[in-house]
């Protein structure tokens, strides 16, 4: 039988919380007579979260897994549930209940309305560090105006999307793999359903301040090339404004014979333009170290015991 919702919970490190998000789901669906499955995908966690999944498959014949062999990071985790999806719509849900499962029927309904994305937008972020909240709003912001890619505003990885979305994102061959963009990209009828985010349930999370920021990189990185344009034109700025000065010590040696005591100047440009440079090439290595991984073409993840073979790309 063919189920209506496959909802995919990566999981890393989150013993405690397998089970409530697990039951919260059972009940929520069951309660909106919605036939479901569930897929872990074991993101090489270190504590009993494998065995929990497994106790979970073995009462359940609607609960499937994947387990990796190491930590190979959310976005890794999360494609591979998307290759395990055997429903009609997928749904990406956090193991923290963070993002509440008693959403998901308003996204069924939102689906069965005929969009074929249903993403859900963060009303509110209960409790969630001021520093937290600040940065992702201006990440959101700066992304948008990067990018030529919709990506809609304060939503997170938590949506609903069609069986046919997901073939497509299936399909997409980059390493690179920044979910929520790509799902923008591939476009169709997207729409959003509001909902609060809750304090996580258990544990702690995954995504420190270094962590997001690397994200931010990634994300702006595979979606734009705004960061290698605006070298090009603060190299040409940087220029014009070179010519102009040499300009203005020719005239002054040359028409009022000053003697210019030029080390000032000297030191701060070359200081200045060293600064720029290292900049520069770490933006330009920063593509190119993207471009190498894709080139070494590794899959995106290894799998280390599975209730399936479930692909790799
Ligand atoms: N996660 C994962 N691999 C990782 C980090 C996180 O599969 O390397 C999972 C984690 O178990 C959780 C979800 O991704 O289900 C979101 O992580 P987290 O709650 O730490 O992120 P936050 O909500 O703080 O952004
Ligand atoms: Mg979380």
């Amino acid at each position: 039988m063919t189920y209506e919702v496959s909802i995919i919970i990566p999981a890393y490190n989150e013993e405690d919380n397998i089970n409530p998000v697990f039951m919260r789901v059972k009940n929520v669906m069951e309660e909106a007579n919605i036939s479901y499955e569930v897929i872990f995908v074991d993101d090489g966690s270190t504590d009993k979260t494998l065995e929990r999944i497994k106790d979970l498959v073995t009462g359940n014949k609607n609960v499937r897994f994947t387990s990796f062999s190491r930590n190979f990071g959310h976005e890794a985790a999360s494609s591979c549930g998307f290759r395990m999806v055997q429903g009609k719509a997928a749904v990406l849900l956090d193991a923290d209940l963070q993002d509440p499962p008693e959403v998901i029927p308003q996204m069924y309904q939102k689906w069965k309305e005929g969009y074929e994305v249903v993403y859900g937008r963060r009303s509110r972020r209960q409790q969630e560090p001021l520093l937290k909240r600040a940065s992702s709003y201006l990440f959101y912001r700066v992304l948008r105006l990067f990018t030529n890619v919709p990506i809609p505003l304060d939503v997170g990885d938590f949506r609903l999307v069609d069986r046919k979305v997901v073939t497509l994102f299936n399909a997409l061959p980059e390493r690179n793999r920044f979910v929520r963009g790509m799902f923008a990209w591939i476009g169709f009828k997207q729409t959003a359903v509001e909902y609060e985010r809750e304090a996580r349930h258990l544990g702690e999370t995954k995504y420190g301040f270094i962590k997001l920021g690397l994200l931010s990189i990634d994300a702006l990185v595979s979606f734009s090339l705004a960061p290698l344009r605006i070298c090009i034109a603060f190299g040409l700025i940087i220029t014009a404004m070179s010519f102009f000065i040499t300009l203005v010590i020719v005239v002054q040696r040359l028409v009022w014979d000053l003697n210019i005591p030029g080390y000032a100047l000297m030191t701060a440009g070359m200081f200045f333009l060293g600064g720029v440079q290292l900049m520069f090439l770490g933006i330009i290595g920063e593509y190119i170290g993207k471009i190498y991984k894709q080139v070494q073409g590794r899959p995106l993840y290894i799998v280390g015991e599975s209730s399936e073979d479930p692909g790799n790309l």
